[in-house]
């Protein structure tokens, strides 16, 4: 009897120590997934903020005579990093889930400002991992559109509006037309040319990078509209190099704009397996027929472009013509 007592009183003592283990869970995430954040958003950025925090000081990365553009792995998402001699340009920040990938890729570049953090436009893919990577960087400037007033509610979206505040950001609405410098690239801004849209894409920041002879249109989600309206808009866009709209979507891409800008190389930011299938057939097709070399994150991981001003050439070897489906 006095055995079966004692053993009846070990389990209700792990019982007790495993309720308590819960309540201090629920305690310490518990305000997180009230603000709508989910499960796996919450673990992986408590295991990246661990990471981050023990990791050690590693050299700067300079890039001396060429610019780099790092299309990185964010699986179904974008974002670009532009590097020239010692000053960075972020574009987009991938997924809020994908934050931390983000910071410990520029970390491991010994990366601790970002001169000019763009977020192209008001969706999850583009600024849900913005908020982590503001947290953990030194900002110049930050690029975003003119569209605040939109209806946002999502976590991700209140905690960018939070760290911005907190940091004291420095926030611009960019107008078309306007330029900076990264190192010797120069970055012009070629849209959006409206105020207003129906469709958040339409809202993204066209990006047009220079270094040299070489040209690299960043596109972010702009769709056939917001490409009709560059064509319209008489600033130069024939470039080299192009990251095609809305990850290959046929929402973006139109066989016209593609011939007005007449690049040698395509670039795609899309996850393996995506549900939407991007890169769709039509664009993959229309990519060929044009002759466009494609280069595609579903298939080679982070991309690295390099150019001293003339020459172009990537870390991965061109990627294939097949659609999303079928490549999965
Ligand atoms: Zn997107």
């Amino acid at each position: 009897m006095a055995k079966r007592k004692s053993k009846k009183r070990k389990q209700e003592l792990i019982l007790k120590l495993v309720i308590v283990v819960v309540l201090i869970l629920i305690s310490y995430f518990g305000y997180e997934f009230t603000q709508g954040a989910n499960f796996f958003d919450v673990i992986n950025n408590a295991v990246a903020s661990l990471s981050t925090s023990n990791r050690q000081q590693v050299e700067r990365k300079i890039v001396n005579g060429v610019m780099e553009v790092h299309t990185i792995d964010v699986g179904q998402a974008d974002s670009i990093l532009v590097m020239q001699e010692d000053q960075v340009m972020l574009v987009d920040c991938g997924t809020r889930a994908k934050g931390s990938t983000v910071v410990n890729y520029l970390k491991q570049l010994g990366i601790d400002k970002i001169d000019v953090l763009v977020g192209t436009h008001f969706h999850d893919d583009h600024i849900g991992g913005m908020a982590e990577v503001i947290r953990n960087f030194e900002i110049g400037t930050l690029y975003t559109p003119n569209n605040l007033e939109e209806e946002i509610t999502t976590y991700w979206y209140l905690d960018f509006l939070d760290v911005v505040d907190e940091k004291n950001v420095n926030w611009v609405f960019p107008e078309v037309g306007t330029s900076f410098s990264i190192g010797d690239a120069n970055v012009q801004i070629i849209a959006p040319n409206a105020k207003k849209y129906k469709n958040m894409n339409n809202y993204s920041i066209v990006l047009m990078v220079t270094y040299g002879e070489s040209d690299i249109l960043l596109m972010g989600d702009a769709e056939n509209l917001s490409e009709e309206e560059i064509m319209n808009n008489g600033l130069f866009i024939d470039a080299d190099v192009i990251k095609l709209g809305h990850h290959g979507s046929d929402t973006s891409s139109s066989e016209k704009f593609l011939k007005e800008v007449n690049p040698q190389y395509a670039i795609i930011s899309a996850g393996k397996g995506n549900t939407y299938h991007h890169p769709t057939k039509t664009v993959m097709e229309r990519l060929k027929k044009l002759g466009i070399v494609v280069y595609r994150t579903d298939e080679s991981g982070t991309i690295i472009m390099t150019t001293n001003g003339n020459n172009i050439s990537f870390n991965v070897e061109a990627g294939d013509y097949l659609s999303g489906d079928k490549l999965n």
